[in-house]
C-alpha cells in the first residue's frame, strides 16, 4: 500500500518503519526543515554543545521491548536526571526528598521521622482534595507547597493551583531518602548522538521518503491508500470548531564561558522570577567536554495561533471539544489519528514509541484481515 505520514517525530517515523518493514511504500512529510519532531537535537554552531531544541529530553523506561527498540538505532549511554531548584533564596534537591526536608527544615530527621514530622504539617481537615492546591496541602503542608509546589505550578500553567484538578498531584509528591532521580525506571539513558540522529536511522528504510519544509495539504490524501496523521487533531479539521488548548514554551538562549549552574535543570519556584526554569545542554551529554556553553530560560505561556503546542490543557472545557473532535475524526476513511498531537495528550517518548508500534500492529493486522483500520489505535478520552 502506498502511506502517507503525517510528522517525521517518533510517531511517523516508528510507524513509517514498521510499515516499510512490512512491504508497504512510506512518504513521510514534516512543515519543519528537520526530523525528529519535539525530540529534535542539533548541536549549537556556536558552543559545539548538542541542544535539546525543544526543551530537555530524557529517556526513561519500563518497558523492555521499547529499551531494545530505541538501542537497536542509537547507542545509548546510562543518564539520570537530577535537578535542582531554587527557591526563596536557597538551592534544594528535587524531587522533593529527605535532603530537601532536612535542609529546607533545619533538622536531621531519619525517613520514619520525616514521614510523622510532614504528616504533622499536613493539612488533615481536607478529607477529599478537590483542587491541586488541596491535594498538596494534605499530603505535604503550608510550607513545602508554597516553596516547591505553588510558584511553580502557577507558572507552568497560568492559574492558581486551585482551579486545577487534585488528579495532577496523583500520587504523594515526596520521598523519605535520599534518592534525587528524578525518574523511578528501570532503563535510562541519553542516546550518544542525539535524537535526530536516532529518527534518521530510524527512517533509513528504502521504502521510506522523507520530504521536509512539506505542509500538509488535503490533496495528499487522494495519493494514498492510508494517512497517518501526527499533526494536531484540530488541525486536520482546519481548527473549525476552535482551538484545543495548549500551553507552549518560549526558550531565551544565552551562552556563557564555563559552567553556568552547575548542573543540567535549575527549576524557580518563586512567583516572583518569571521562567519556570534553566536548562544548561552541556549537561545533558556528560561524556562531552566544552569550554562555552548554551543555556535556555523557560517561560510558559497559554498558546496562541502560530505557537507551538507543547503541553494539552485537558480541563474540562478542552475534554469537552475533544470529544467533538474525536466524533468528526471518526467519522473519516483511511485516517489514524497517532501520536502526542494526534491524540490530544502528554505522551513520553517511550509511550509514543510503545504506542506507534502497537499501531502498526493493529494497522498490519487489520489489513491482513481485510478489516478498516480504526481513527484511534488509542483513544484520546
Ligand atoms: C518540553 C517537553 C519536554 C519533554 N521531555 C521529555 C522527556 O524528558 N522524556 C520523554 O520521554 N518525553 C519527553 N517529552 C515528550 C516527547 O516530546 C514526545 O513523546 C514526542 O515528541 C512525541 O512524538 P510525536 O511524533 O507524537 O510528536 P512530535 O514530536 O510533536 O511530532 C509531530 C510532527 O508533526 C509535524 N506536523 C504537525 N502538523 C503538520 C502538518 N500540518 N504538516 C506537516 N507536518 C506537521 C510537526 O512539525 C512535528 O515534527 C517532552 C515533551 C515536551 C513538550
Amino acid at each position: 500500500m502506498k502511506i502517507l505520514l503525517v510528522g517525521a517525530g517518533l510517531s511517523g517515523a516508528v510507524i513509517g518503519r514498521q510499515l516499510a518493514e512490512a512491504g508497504h511504500d512510506c512518504r513521510i512529510i514534516d512543515s519543519r526543515p528537520h526530523i525528529g519532531g519535539n525530540c529534535h537535537t542539533e548541536r549549537d554552531p556556536e558552543t559545539g554543545v548538542l541542544l535539546h531544541l525543544y526543551g530537555p529530553h530524557i529517556f526513561h523506561t519500563d518497558d523492555e521491548g521499547v529499551w531494545d527498540y530505541v538501542n537497536r538505532f542509537a547507542e545509548f549511554v546510562p543518564f539520570q536526571n537530577r535537578v535542582k531548584t531554587t527557591s526563596q533564596g536557597a538551592v534544594y534537591s528535587l524531587p522533593v526528598n529527605l535532603h530537601t526536608i532536612n535542609q529546607f527544615f533545619g533538622k536531621t530527621l531519619r525517613p520514619d521521622e520525616a514521614r510523622a514530622f510532614i504528616e504533622s504539617r499536613a493539612d488533615r481537615s481536607i478529607a477529599e482534595p478537590q483542587s491541586f492546591e488541596e491535594q498538596a496541602l494534605r499530603f505535604v503542608g503550608p510550607e513545602l507547597y508554597e516553596a516547591f509546589f505553588k510558584g511553580y505550578t502557577e507558572k507552568q500553567w497560568g492559574c492558581s493551583p486551585r482551579e486545577l484538578p487534585a488528579s495532577i498531584l496523583k500520587r504523594l509528591p515526596l520521598r523519605f531518602n535520599y534518592d534525587d532521580n528524578y525518574f523511578f525506571h528501570r532503563f535510562q539513558g541519553m542516546p550518544r548522538a542525539g535524537y535526530t540522529a536516532m529518527v534518521a536511522a530510524i527512517l533509513d528504510h528504502p521504502r521510506i521518503s522523507v520530504e521536509l519544509e512539506t505542509p500538509y495539504r488535503p490533496e495528499m490524501a487522494a495519493q494514498a491508500d492510508h494517512l497517518f496523521w501526527s499533526g494536531p487533531l484540530d488541525g486536520f479539521f482546519d481548527y473549525s470548531l476552535g482551538r484545543l488548548g495548549y500551553r507552549t514554551l518560549d526558550f531565551e538562549r544565552f551562552t556563557y564561558q564555563g559552567d553556568y549552574q552547575g548542573c543540567a535543570v535549575m527549576n524557580y519556584g518563586d512567583r516572583d522570577v518569571p521562567w519556570t526554569r534553566i536548562t544548561e545542554h552541556k549537561h545533558f551529554s556528560p561524556w562531552e567536554s566544552h569550554e562555552g556553553s548554551t543555556c535556555y530560560r523557560e517561560y510558559s505561556r497559554a498558546a496562541g495561533p502560530g505557537d507551538i503546542p507543547y503541553y494539552p490543557i485537558r480541563l474540562v472545557e478542552e475534554k469537552s471539544l475533544l470529544a467533538q473532535y474525536v466524533e468528526l475524526a471518526q467519522a473519516q476513511k483511511a485516517v489514524t489519528f497517532v501520536g502526542r498531537l494526534g491524540t490530544y495528550r502528554y505522551l513520553d517518548m517511550d509511550v509514543t514509541i510503545r504506542e506507534a508500534l502497537d499501531t502498526a500492529g493493529v494497522f498490519l493486522g487489520a489489513e491482513k484481515a481485510g478489516e478498516a483500520i480504526p481513527a484511534f489505535v488509542m483513544p484520546p478520552l
